[in-house]
């Protein structure tokens, strides 16, 4: 008796709790208590920015027609499918133009990654890294050096862990940022210390965790002493 009331017990709580879940699909913003003001890139960081963002973003057509919108330069690209866990869908090359007008140099040029993380990354320069270099170093931003976005491997090159999101091309690792008077601040050699140029790495850091799913830095773990890593799916890990 006592177990088949746990049971119902528990399908009780099950479909209690899977409810409000079941709705969040239709009307996220909602749920989510969010402004149901569309995103735009000139959008100051906020609560609702990663909210928005998923928002604008869950469906592939209505996140390039974002991009579009916003001036992002994103050209769509074919799902492939590579060995056994390795699986891209909905993504695209992002160019330079990364919205609103700017133009800043990805080195390597037109990196593949999703449609979501494209979206991510074009907020992050417009709210976050550019304001940021602006205010505490004193110049723009003109290019992001990066190590690559799609890579076929599983998480930290392990033989047996998860597939990492480079598998699906939806993180990119962010080594360095170029500016606009020629300085190159990069996470290895800036990373440490009380400078301005470790203060803005900290500060596009801790922004970038507003934006992101994910976001790895040196303060994570020795794998990540020299890049961001910058995730645009799933989960809240900020470190
Ligand atoms: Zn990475």
């Amino acid at each position: 008796m006592i177990r088949r009331l746990g049971l119902a017990s528990l399908a009780a709580l099950a479909l209690t709790a899977c409810s409000p879940l079941a709705d969040l699909g239709s009307d996220l913003g909602a749920q989510l208590g969010l402004d149901p003001a569309p995103l735009a890139l000139t959008d100051p960081l906020g609560p609702s920015t990663r909210g928005k963002l998923l928002r604008e973003t869950r469906d592939p057509e209505a996140c390039r027609a974002w991009l579009a919108n916003q001036g992002v330069a994103f050209t769509p690209m074919a799902d492939r499918d590579e060995g056994e866990f390795c699986s891209v869908r909905n993504a695209g090359a992002l160019g330079n133009a990364l919205g609103g007008g700017a133009t800043v140099r990805l080195s390597p040029a037109r990196p593949m990654m999703t449609c979501e993380l494209a979206a991510a990354v074009a907020v992050w320069r417009a709210q976050s890294v550019e304001p940021a270099a602006r205010e505490i170093l004193g110049a723009g931003v003109s290019s992001l050096d990066h190590f690559g976005v799609y890579a076929c491997r599983r998480v930290n090159n392990t033989t047996d862990g998860r597939p990492s999101a480079h598998a699906r091309a939806a993180a990119i690792d962010i080594g360095a940022f170029r500016l606009t008077n020629g300085r190159r601040v990069s996470v290895e050699q800036d990373w440490s210390g009380d400078d301005p140029e470790a203060r803005f790495l900290h500060r596009v850091r801790t922004d970038a965790c507003r934006i992101f799913g994910t976001v790895l830095s040196p303060d994570y773990n020795a794998a990540h002493a020299n890049h961001l890593h910058l995730e645009g799916e799933g989960g809240r890990l900020c470190g």
